[in-house]
């Protein structure tokens, strides 16, 4: 990916796609210490529009925060370079990247004394599971790893070093030849996608993990539990058990890369009638209605590049 011509946001600056390089004896490529956004622009029928900015750039603070780093900018000039770095690549549909990171002034686990950075990369990403898992749905495996307990590398943070766990769970899933895993909690409840919050629905109901199983709070959950609502749809948050999953009428993932990925399958059982069911049909269309421009209700989630 190093090998592109384009613009990245580096500290400030507007660098060569080429350029945008940090030193081997940086600390968060040691420790892992770090944390990043994932964001998506859509070319609306009027303009290039970022979906949901402003609580993106707030869940990269708070992550920040989580880990005691400091980052040198406001949100304003986080907002504003992420609206840069889609211009200055001429970019219509996009995925966005921010990153924060700790620098390269001193190594030891003590980050204490060392600087924090920030950079926003942009480029053209269609459907994170596959156009086909889209319509038809993906397959999926419970993971044979645990995701992280509430209290070892912070859930809510979206932390570097939590995608260790959601890489060994991913390779895991397709080197089994599944699309993706579903990880459970450290006590044996359904958590989250390596990548996705987790949606059920069974005999007309929604229901999703609560936030204590460990599970990031998604910005694509919270638009879906707005849906739900304008759908006229009875949302429940809860623990969810493993035969809670293979009994479900329907399942789905959520992720601004994912968006809404409709589950056909888990650990080779049947979901409801091994397609995208017509709940999870309706959802999709809505979301894709909201990021696309098409639903005034929700134009002050837009913001114009
Ligand atoms: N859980 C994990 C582990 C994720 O990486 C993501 C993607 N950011 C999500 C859930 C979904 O979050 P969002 O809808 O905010 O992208």
């Amino acid at each position: 990916m190093s090998d592109r011509d384009g613009k990245i946001w580096m500290d400030g600056q507007l660098v060569d796609w080429r350029d945008a390089k940090i030193h081997v004896l940086t600390h968060t490529l040691h420790y892992g210490c770090g944390a990043f956004e994932g964001v998506r622009a859509y070319e609306t029928e009027q303009d290039t529009a970022i979906f949901r900015l402003e609580d993106h750039t707030k869940r990269l603070f708070n992550s920040a925060k989580i880990l005691r780093m400091q980052i040198p900018f406001t949100h304003e000039q986080v907002n504003q370079a992420q609206v840069d770095v889609v211009k200055a690549n001429a970019l219509k549909s996009c995925y966005l990247r921010p990153l924060t990171w700790i620098g390269d002034r001193k190594l030891g686990v003590s980050p204490k004394g060392n600087t924090i950075h920030l950079m926003v990369a942009a480029w053209a990403w269609g459907a994170y599971l596959g156009e086909e898992g889209m319509q038809r749905g993906i397959r999926t495996k419970i993971s044979s790893y645990t995701r992280h307990h509430v209290n070892i590398t912070m859930s809510q943070a979206k932390a570097v070093s939590n995608y260790t766990n959601s890489i060994l769970a991913n390779t895991e899933a397709l080197d089994d030849g599944y699309d993706e895993a579903i990880l459970l909690d450290a006590s044996g409840f359904v958590s989250e996608g390596s990548g996705e919050n987790i949606f059920v629905i069974k005999d007309g109901v929604v229901y999703t993990p609560d936030l204590s199983a460990g599970a990031l709070n998604g910005i694509t959950r919270n638009t879906v539990l707005h849906i739900c609502k304008d759908l006229g749809l009875e949302v429940v948050q809860k623990r969810i058990t493993r035969d809670e999953l293979y009994i479900s009428d329907e399942l789905f993932f959520t992720g601004t890369a994912a968006e809404v990925t409709p589950i056909r399958e888990v650990d080779r059982i049947q979901i409801g009638a091994g397609q995208r069911g017509p709940i999870t049909e309706k959802i999709q269309t809505a979301y894709f209605d909201i990021v696309n421009g098409r639903n005034p209700q929700y134009a002050h989630w837009l913001t114009k590049v």
